[in-house]
């Protein structure tokens, strides 16, 4: 009996020792297969994703050579202002010389939704202390211009127009989404502002280029297939969301609340910072593409993510960026790539509150009442999952 006991015994043991054995020699060479796995799919990886890069490429070239000059020929105009004929606003520009240029966008775009997702739970507190700005003082109607005194309010040139309050009702959230319905601002063309407020040039290209110190002030926006100006349906759409947010018990700062504001894109930022919790622009891209591309938001690109205002509030305009694409796309929007896109802008390049320049198609993009209402929706469905 204590034979057979000893001989089961010292079976056992033989077989864990085998099976340790084998299980160590099983780890170490897992081991090193993970590394050569890791460094062949790092060399497979850069042509991979240099493929996509250049297929993108391709694409948005041939957009461009046959891509019309935005606002030019268009017999209808709707807004009494006509200063955007025949300008490319200077986001648009930019999108299409990033995809051109920056071979490495996919790789960027990604790394951004991830970091803005890590992002997204720490911007409570981001967000919270954005609620600490005193932007109770202003009535239902007010009308709020840019104080010279706030921060950056020095750079802007066009500071005559003013923004306007509107206070929910009922469901108080007790948060003001700050609205800036795209372009609008005559004669906003001809002025130039610092890109960044450090003086610093711009890190991708656009009309004015990159390693340009200064863009222009407020362009005009493109012009959507039927004519219509981007600067019109941007206005239309602000007015839905601002009256889906008043439904949702949101505040609404209007920064555009007719066919032109006189105020630029620094001050339009500037007023944000110091009367919202958060800036929504709304625009729809001038790629000069033949069908809808769906939605984005323009990230922050790595090149300014060091440079102050950037460093403190990239996460949480990335992540509000991330949420507003988030409830496009549950309210069945069409949602272009990733759902981002990195462009060095003026918006974000001053914005000290959750700051996001979305891009809810391009000029073929359906911008009937009812397509925008599903847009105010998806955008309302995101504002709620942000705060
Ligand atoms: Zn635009």
């Amino acid at each position: 009996m204590k034979r057979i006991t000893a001989s089961i015994i010292t079976g056992i043991m033989i077989f864990c020792l085998s099976a340790c054995g084998s299980s160590n020699t099983e780890k170490d060479s897992s081991i090193v297969s993970e590394s050569r796995d890791t460094q062949t799919s790092e060399k497979t990886k850069e042509p991979e994703t240099q493929t996509v890069s250049e297929s993108s490429q391709t694409e948005e070239t041939q957009a461009d050579e046959s891509r019309p000059e935005d606002g030019e020929g268009s017999q209808t105009v709707e807004e009494s202002q006509k200063s955007g004929d025949g300008q490319d606003e200077e986001e648009n520009q930019d999108t299409d010389e990033n995809q051109n240029t920056d071979e490495n966008q996919d790789t960027d775009e990604n790394q951004n939704a991830d970091e803005g997702q890590g992002a997204g739970e720490s911007q409570d507190a981001g967000s919270s202390s954005a609620g600490e700005t005193d932007n109770d003082s202003y009535g239902d109607g007010q009308q709020i211009g840019l104080d010279p005194s706030w921060e950056y309010a020095e750079y802007a040139k066009i500071t005559s127009g003013e923004a306007v309050m509107y206070r929910a009702s009922s469901n108080r959230k007790g948060i003001v989404v700050g609205v800036n319905a795209g372009h609008g601002t005559s004669g906003g063309e001809s002025v130039k502002t610092l890109c960044h407020p450090d003086g610093s040039p711009k890190t991708t290209g656009g009309t004015t280029g990159a390693g340009a110190v200064k863009a222009i002030a407020v362009s005009g926006g493109m012009t959507f297939d039927d004519g219509t100006p981007e600067s019109t349906v941007t206005l239309k759409m602000a007015k839905i969301l601002k009256s889906r947010l008043l439904a949702a018990g949101y505040d609404v700062l209007m920064i555009r609340d007719d066919s032109d504001v006189q105020l630029d894109n620094v001050a339009r930022t500037v007023i944000c910072n110091n009367v919202a919790d958060c800036h929504i622009a709304l625009h729809w891209d001038g790629d000069g593409l033949s069908y809808d591309k769906g939605c984005f938001y323009i990230s922050v690109p790595d090149g300014i993510k060091d440079m102050e205002p950037v460093a403190s509030h990239w996460r949480e305009d990335d992540a509000l960026g991330q949420c507003l694409i988030d409830g496009l796309s549950a309210c069945g929007a069409k949602i272009n790539g990733g759902g981002s896109m990195s462009i060095d802008l003026t918006q974000t390049s001053y914005s000290t509150v959750p700051s996001v320049d979305i891009e809810l198609g391009n000029a073929c993009s359906d911008h009937s009442e009812s397509a925008l209402e599903n847009l105010a929706d998806g955008l309302v469905m995101g504002v709620e999952s942000f705060f």
